[in-house]
């Protein structure tokens, strides 16, 4: 899917913009936040979300044609991706509040939420992961 990237909306620190391309479905560059986990996560429903529409175009521009169930199928498809990926978004918010309520239970919220302790991987039943690959 080609699609027009913006420029990204974030500033130098001399004031002009910043002229990198945003990344694509976002408004700032990697640079300027764009690696970020919460704003990759936006693009990508962003992205879900234009697909979507773009398959409505073309099914409600199909639908007195013989391909209209093909398109059926298709904005269908596109409408599971994106509720799968929304669903997916509640599930580790969910993850997140459990984990820091368990963290602060054990007295142990100075930990940064990205750095699981052997208790979240326990509570998620994640084994940890060896800390060494082994010897082949
Ligand atoms: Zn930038």
């Amino acid at each position: 899917m080609a699609v027009a990237r913006d420029p990204c909306s974030a500033k130098r620190r001399d004031g002009a913009p910043c002229g990198a391309l945003a990344i694509p479905f976002g408004a700032v560059c990697m640079s300027h936040g764009g690696a970020a986990p919460q704003v990759q996560i936006a693009a990508q429903r962003m992205r879900l979300q234009f697909d979507l529409w773009c398959r409505n175009e073309d099914l409600q521009a199909g639908l007195d044609t013989s391909a209209r169930f093909d398109l059926l199928c298709r904005f269908t498809a596109a409408q599971r991706a994106l509720e799968r990926f929304e669903a997916k978004i509640v599930e580790v918010a969910e993850l997140r509040v459990h984990i820091a309520a368990a963290r602060a239970k054990r007295g142990e919220s100075h930990l940064p939420p990205w750095q699981p302790s052997a208790d979240d991987l326990a509570i998620l039943g994640v084994r940890p992961k060896r800390r060494h690959a082994r010897a082949s």
